[in-house]
């Protein structure tokens, strides 16, 4: 995925397309070192409690 272009979430599959929609959508983290990243799930897995290998929460 080239990050900072177009985040999806492995879980819903909800794709964002730019930073405004990935801001909102997903979210960045900082990784450490000055660059921000989007979060590769999206806030409503996150929120939901999803986790890789179990069916997604969110409807
Ligand atoms: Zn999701």
């Amino acid at each position: 995925m080239p990050y900072g272009e177009y985040a999806q979430c492995p879980c819903c599959k909800k794709t964002a397309y730019d930073k405004d929609e990935i801001e909102k959508e997903f979210g960045y983290r900082n990784v450490g070192d000055g660059r921000h990243i989007p979060q590769s799930y999206c806030r409503k897995c996150r929120s939901a409690g999803c986790e890789a290998g179990k069916p997604c929460k969110v409807k």
